[in-house]
C-alpha cells in the first residue's frame, strides 16, 4: 500500500516535531521519520513505547492533528537522489518524493582529541545523558564531569539526582567569563528556572572555573593546573555540531555552524527547509520555534495556506531565542579542535590513527595533502562512527598551506545497509505523484 508524502520531516525531536505539529494543523499530510526507537530527540530522550507525543510538552506537540500524522520509528534516511529521499526501516527501504521536505537532523557531540580519551572510562556527556534517560543506567564510582559549556551542568545534575557521585565540574571559562549571560538568563523564565535547577542539583559539588582537562589518565583526570582528580568516570565534552550529511548531501548551502536558511526556514533549495539545530546549535526552545516555522512553510510550499500573523509571531520569537543562543556561542567559545593533542594522541578511534601519523603517510612518506586522501591511506573515517568523531580533528591536521580544510565528499549511504535492502527498494514516487 502506498501513501501520499505531501509533508516528509527528517527527525523526531523538539524541531521535528514541532515542524509536523504545525504542517499536520495546516491541513498538510505528514510522515516523521527517525533512526531512533522513540520520539523526543536528544533533549526529550526517554525509552522506547508509549505514544509519539506523550510527556512532551505543548511547544512542541500542540496543534497535531493525528489523522493527518504518520510517525515512523527506527526508519533512517540513508540517501538522496535528485528530488527522492531513500528510507530504510531493519531490512526494507523505499523511496519517497515529498513535495516539501523538513531537515531536523539536529547535532551530536563536539568530541576534541585529548590524550586519554579513548581509554575505558571515559565517556561524552550525551552519551551518558542517554544512558541515564533510555536506559536508567547510573555510573558507579565517582564521576568528573568536564570540558566547556552549559550542557555540563544539566548532565551533572541529572547525573546527581540520579544518585551519581559527581566529584567535580571543570569548565575551561573563567567564571567572569560568563557574567554576560547573568542579565539575559534572569530575565528569561526558562533560562531562569534552568539554572536554579542546576544550582540545586549541584549543592556542594565543587566546580573548578578557568581549568581545562590536560589528559585523561587511569582512575583520574589530569588538569592543566596540573593536579589530578580521582574518578572512575571521566565525562568530557565541548559542546555540539550540527549534523549535516543529509544537507551536504542534498547540496543545501551551508557552513560548519549550519545549514543556510532565511526567516521562514527556507534552504536554498526550493521546497527544502531546515530547522533546529542542524541550522545552528541553540537548544530545545529554540528547535521547537524554528520547528513551527519550517511546519508552516512547508505546508504552503505543499499547497496549503498559512496564517501571516502566526508567522510573524513565531519570527519574533526565534529572534528573541536567537540573542540568547549567540550570547552563549560569544561566552563559551569552542577551543580549536586540536587544542590538547599531543603527537601520539588517538585522532581517528574506529582505525587507530595517532596525530603524528597524520603528519605523513606512513610507507610512502608522502604528506597527507587532506581529510579525503587521510581516508583513502589510513583509512580515517572508515570504521562504525564514519568520520563523524573525528573528521573534524582529521580535517584540521591535514589542513592545506592555504588553511584550507578539505573533507571527503558525503555519498549514501549514510548508514551501513546490505546490497539487497537497497536492491529492494521500492519506488513510491510515482504512485503518490499529484
Ligand atoms: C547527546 C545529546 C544530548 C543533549 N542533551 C541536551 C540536554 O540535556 N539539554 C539541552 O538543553 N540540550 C541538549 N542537547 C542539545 C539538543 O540537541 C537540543 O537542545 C535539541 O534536542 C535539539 O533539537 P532538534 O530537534 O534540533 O534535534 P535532536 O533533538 O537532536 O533530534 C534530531 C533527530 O534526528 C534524527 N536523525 C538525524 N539524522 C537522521 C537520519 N538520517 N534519518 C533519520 N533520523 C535522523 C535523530 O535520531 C534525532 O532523534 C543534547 C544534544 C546531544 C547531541
Amino acid at each position: 500500500m502506498t501513501r501520499e508524502v505531501e509533508v516528509l520531516v527528517v527527525g523526531a525531536g523538539p524541531a521535528g516535531l514541532a515542524a509536523a505539529a504545525e504542517a499536520t494543523a495546516a491541513g498538510a499530510r505528514t510522515l516523521v521519520v527517525d533512526a531512533g526507537e522513540a520520539t523526543g530527540g536528544q533533549y526529550y530522550a526517554r525509552p522506547p513505547g508509549g505514544s509519539w507525543d506523550a510527556g512532551l510538552p505543548a511547544t512542541v506537540v500542540a496543534g497535531a492533528r493525528p489523522e493527518l500524522l504518520d510517525v515512523r520509528l527506527r526508519t533512517a534516511v540513508w540517501g538522496a537522489f535528485g528530488d527522492a529521499v531513500a528510507l530504510v526501516t531493519g531490512e526494507e527501504s523505499e523511496l519517497v518524493r515529498p513535495r516539501s521536505l523538513v531537515l531536523a537532523t539536529g547535532a551530536a557531540e563536539r568530541a576534541l582529541p585529548i590524550p586519554g580519551w579513548d581509554r575505558p572510562g571515559v565517556v561524552a556527556p550525551g552519551a551518558l545523558q542517554r544512558l541515564l534517560k533510555v536506559a536508567r543506567v547510573v555510573p558507579t564510582g565517582g564521576v568528573v564531569v568536564a570540558g566547556s559549556g552549559p550542557f555540563l551542568l544539566a548532565v551533572a545534575a541529572d547525573l546527581r539526582r540520579a544518585g551519581a557521585e559527581v566529584r567535580a565540574v571543570v569548565e575551561r571559562r573563567a567564571r567572569r567569563d560568563l557574567m554576560p549571560l547573568l542579565w539575559p538568563a534572569a530575565r528569561s523564565g526558562i533560562h531562569r528556572r534552568e539554572a536554579l535547577r542546576f544550582a540545586r542539583a549541584l549543592r556542594g559539588v565543587p566546580v573548578r572555573f578557568d581549568t581545562e582537562v590536560a589528559a585523561l589518565e587511569e582512575r583520574g583526570v589530569r588538569l592543566s593546573d596540573g593536579s589530578r582528580i580521582e574518578a572512575d568516570v571521566a565525562c568530557v565534552g565541548h559542546g555540539f555540531v550540527p549534523r549535516l550529511e543529509l544537507a551536504s548531501m542534498l547540496g543545501l548551502e551551508h557552513g560548519p555552524d549550519g545549514v543556510r536558511v532565511d526567516g521562514s526556514m527556507r534552504t536554498s533549495r526550493p521546497g527544502v527547509f531546515a530547522a533546529g539545530e542542524a541550522t545552528g546549535v541553540g537548544g530545545a526552545p529554540l528547535a521547537a520555534t524554528e520547528g513551527r516555522l519550517a511546519g508552516q512553510s512547508a505546508a504552503r510550499h505543499a499547497g496549503q495556506t498559512g496564517s501571516d500573523e502566526r508567522e510573524q509571531h513565531l519570527r519574533r520569537e526565534r529572534s528573541r531565542l536567537l540573542a540568547f543562543a549567540e550570547r552563549l556561542q560569544a561566552v563559551y567559545p569552542v577551543p580549536p579542535v586540536l587544542a590538547y593533542a599531543t603527537p601520539d594522541t588517538t585522532i581517528c578511534r574506529c582505525e587507530g590513527v595517532l596525530l603524528a601519523e597524520l603528519g605523513d603517510a606512513g610507507d610512502t612518506g608522502l604528506p597527507l595533502e587532506d581529510a579525503r586522501a587521510a581516508k583513502a591511506r589510513l583509512r580515517c573515517g572508515m570504521g562504525p562512527c564514519q568520520g563523524a568523531m573525528c573528521l573534524e580533528a582529521v580535517s584540521a591536521a591535514t589542513e592545506g598551506a592555504d588553511g584550507e580544510r578539505r573533507t571527503p565528499r558525503v555519498r549514501p549511504p549514510l548508514q551501513p545497509l546490505t546490497v539487497g535492502t537497497v536492491a529492494a527498494a521500492r519506488t513510491i514516487a510515482e504512485d503518490t505523484a499529484p
